[in-house]
């Protein structure tokens, strides 16, 4: 379960910014989360209200953005979508490939008051 360490990383970095620039409620967080990610969506949204609780970001409404995966297959010379790991290139069927996008967890954007 790394979901829980997810929120309070999540937690230090919205802290951080309330400080930066000054703002005293976030009411909304757009997380970007690659589909290769592994997080569980309904685990990550229960960790982060519980680690949120008393702080600047209590009760703010997480929105969860898939980000589609995206690999460079050897063989065809291209980029090619992947929906999850370890699938075959669509293109040729071959597994020779560098992953490129859909792994990252990234704060978007915060809404903030
Ligand atoms: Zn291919």
């Amino acid at each position: 379960m790394h979901e829980l360490s997810l929120s309070n990383g999540m937690l230090e970095i919205i802290e951080k910014r309330a400080v930066e620039d000054g703002f005293g409620r976030v009411l909304a967080v757009r997380l970007e989360v690659g589909v290769l990610s592994c997080v569980e969506r309904a685990a990550l949204s229960f960790c982060f209200e519980s680690v949120t609780r008393g702080t600047v970001a209590e009760g703010a409404r997480l929105e969860i953005l898939d980000v589609a995966g995206e690999a460079w297959c050897w063989d065809c010379e291209a980029v090619v979508p992947l929906t999850r790991r370890g699938e075959a290139c669509e293109g040729c069927g071959g597994y020779r490939m560098k992953l490129r996008d859909g792994e990252q967890i990234r704060i978007k954007e915060l809404e903030v008051a």
